[in-house]
């Protein structure tokens, strides 16, 4: 018998793979044509996304088309990513322990990086534990979907990112979404749906400290309290706050001196942090409960060494390096000035991001070109990543940009405005 190779099933090629349509339903001819004709459709809405290639490492300025530009772009908040103490413990790392982690950790078992960065990350959050997971995606998946379920509830903030949303889907439990940012219109939901359920189901509150977006901060104190009047779980995405506000960068929880009173705070190790992953702080029954529920920790290969390696000497540096946070922020407040000199209508930045909405995503497309153009590269932004007719322009600062280069694109921004 002639051996088949991998991966082909015994039944292909009894079938011709174009054989024509022959009066069947085009579809059966190609299952996958909707693709073209849905990307054609996106092309015609402007709405159409495309992969750059950066030829650099994510540092203040980037290569791109072999031509260096100033980037307004990148998460690497605190200018961690190349930072050679991260490099060098990534590549230590992946000497001593592999390029990847080989399984999930239930499996053949975890890394003693995992166990340090998880005692680390607990003592940055000011928690008993942490639990990783390889991506903060997987992180709000995972968590969101273990802590409520059918029958129960989850009270999301309309401007939440898209894993919690995801994350809410998955659960299946009734999802109730609140005007951003506005803890009396939570409350007034919870409590509601508290009385119209009673005590012994189980509600959960979700909501990003700092918002992707639009660089705003969560009325956290209200939202705490709202959770405690009526019994709710609290949880409080920091994947823009960690390494960026509250003291030493601990994030917006320690910022509002909430610390104890959250009761699952997550967050990203990609971004401040320059490394990749994500975590889950909070108490030892929740990580042990997550540990054993969460299907995105279970089932998924661990984070790789070299990654927790990197992350671990993140966390290093921002602990002796606190003024690291306090510039970015300083760096961010710089820009809103530069482009309100300038007309541009910008919010104070709470963190490191400057929301600079235009609305029609041609508009905020054509800006981004003219930026680019002259040398400053800042991603339009367009739904569904933000609400229709808010398209817009994400400036991001890092803590290595100089004043400078902060003013260069202030200038930049002045000269392309519409
Ligand atoms: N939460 C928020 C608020 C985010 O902005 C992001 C990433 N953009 C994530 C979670 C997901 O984190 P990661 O990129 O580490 O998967």
């Amino acid at each position: 018998m002639t051996p088949k190779p991998f991966g082909v099933p015994e039944e292909q090629g009894v079938f011709p793979r174009n054989a024509g349509s022959g009066g069947r339903a085009p579809i059966l001819d190609d299952p996958l044509a909707f693709c073209g004709g849905e990307v054609g459709r996106i092309e015609a809405a402007g709405l159409l996304r495309r992969v750059r290639t950066l030829e650099s490492a994510s540092e203040p300025e980037v290569i791109l088309n072999g031509r260096r530009v100033l980037c307004l772009a990148s998460n690497n908040y605190l200018g961690l990513a190349a930072h050679p103490e991260v490099v060098d413990a990534a590549a230590d790392a992946a000497r001593r322990y592999g390029a990847g982690a080989g399984s999930a950790r239930l499996i053949t078992g975890g890394n003693v990086l995992h166990d340090e960065l998880e005692a680390r990350l607990a003592a940055f959050k000011g928690t008993e534990a942490a639990l990783l997971f390889s991506s903060g995606y997987l992180a709000n998946l995972g968590t969101v979907s273990a802590l409520v379920g059918p029958g129960d509830a989850v009270f999301s903030d309309e401007l939440n990112h898209a894993s919690i949303i995801d994350g809410c889907r998955l659960s299946r439990a009734e999802v109730h979404v609140y005007r951003h940012a506005d803890a009396g219109d939570l409350a007034e939901r919870l409590g509601a749906w508290r009385q119209r359920t009673g005590a012994d189901r189980r509600a959960l509150v979700v909501t990003d400290s700092v918002f992707s977006m639009d660089g705003d901060i969560a009325p956290l104190p209200d939202i705490v309290a709202a959770c405690e009047r009526h019994g709710a779980i609290l949880m409080v995405d920091e994947a823009h706050a960690s390494g960026v506000v509250g003291p030493g960068g601990r994030g917006a929880v320690a910022g509002f001196g909430l610390d104890g009173r959250v009761g699952v705070v997550m967050g990203t190790l990609s971004k401040a942090l320059g490394a990749a992953g994500g975590f889950i702080a909070g108490s030892v029954d929740l990580c042990a409960y997550l540990r054993n529920r969460a299907r995105s920790f279970i089932f998924d290969t661990a984070l790789p060494p070299p990654t927790a390696a990197a992350a671990l000497a993140a966390l290093r540096i921002v602990g002796r390096e606190p003024e690291r946070p306090v510039r970015a922020r300083r760096l961010a407040a710089r820009l809103a000035a530069g482009l309100r000199a300038s007309g541009y209508d910008v919010p104070d930045p709470a963190a490191a991001i400057l929301p600079v909405v235009i609305g029609e995503p041609d508009a905020a497309m054509a800006l981004s070109a003219r930026l680019l153009d002259a040398g400053v590269l800042v991603t339009a932004i367009r739904p569904p990543s933000v609400p229709e007719g808010t398209s817009r322009l994400r400036a991001t600062v890092m803590a290595t940009h100089t004043d400078a280069e902060i003013d260069r694109a202030s200038a930049a921004f002045a000269v392309a405005r519409p």
